[in-house]
């Protein structure tokens, strides 16, 4: 059996840049289980299932077998040193990566079934190799018997903060109130749903990033790798 790191937390606690240097540090596979929610999320909206209404109710199983007919791979591309995804054996761009797409991610990650055929994905990332594990459930459900297991937070506000600077350095517009606003629905959402709710698995190590640098996190967390 292969060694399982699970870095869980809230979206802009600064999981990604955990995640991505210790798969490099550790030659590990990385496993971006927030793309898997988002694929599906985006692919939703484009068929009509999912709206910005959050209101709205969402056809579970018309979801699930949206989800089913997705061939999703995940690719190492040595050329830019990160892995690929591919859906039905095209690749799936930057446009996953936005607020809105995480959204709709959030709305279908409610549903039991949808989760149930994500799962195997995930867990086959483990029979091949070491894996660093990025989500909110890689400690409670996914990978329960992981080797080591953290849970990264930081304040709904300090994670506003690195929204908006991020936007700014790539010379674009933003509002922190609105910001504040979408994390905190986002969170809510994930939080309080029923199944596979984001929370820290029993054993984890919890770390807050409000008020520490990527390094210091990365360092304190390559730290608890090694007791
Ligand atoms: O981490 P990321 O922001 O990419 O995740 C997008 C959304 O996908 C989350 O807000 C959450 O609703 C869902 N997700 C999940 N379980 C995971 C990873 C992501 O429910 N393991």
């Amino acid at each position: 059996r292969y060694p399982v790191i699970c870095i869980d937390g809230p979206s802009g606690a600064g999981k990604g840049t955990v995640t991505w240097r210790l798969a490099q540090a550790l030659d590990y596979q990385l496993l971006d289980s927030g793309a898997l929610y988002r694929i599906v999320g985006l692919k939703a909206f484009e068929a009509g299932l999912v709206t910005a209404d959050t209101s709205q109710v969402i056809d579970e199983m018309a979801v699930l077998k949206l989800t089913q007919s997705l061939e999703i791979a995940f690719v190492p591309n040595n050329a830019s040193g990160r892995v690929d995804i591919l859906v039905n054996d095209e690749a799936v761009g930057e446009q996953v990566r936005n607020e809105t797409v995480g959204g709709y991610a959030s709305q279908i990650a409610i549903f039991p079934k949808v989760r149930e055929a994500l799962l195997k994905l995930q867990q086959d990332m483990a029979t091949r190799s070491g894996l660093v594990a990025d989500g909110r459930d890689m400690g409670t459900i996914v990978f329960p018997n992981a080797d080591v297991k953290v849970f990264l937070t930081a304040s709904a506000e300090a994670r506003a903060e690195r929204r908006v600077a991020q936007l700014l350095n790539a010379g674009q517009t933003a509002d922190f109130d609105a910001i504040l606003t979408t994390i905190k629905a986002r969170d809510d959402r994930d939080e309080n749903r029923s199944t596979a709710p984001s929370k820290p698995a029993e054993d984890a190590l919890l770390l807050d990033s409000s008020i520490l640098d990527a390094d210091t996190v990365y360092e304190q967390v390559k730290k608890h790798c090694q007791t």
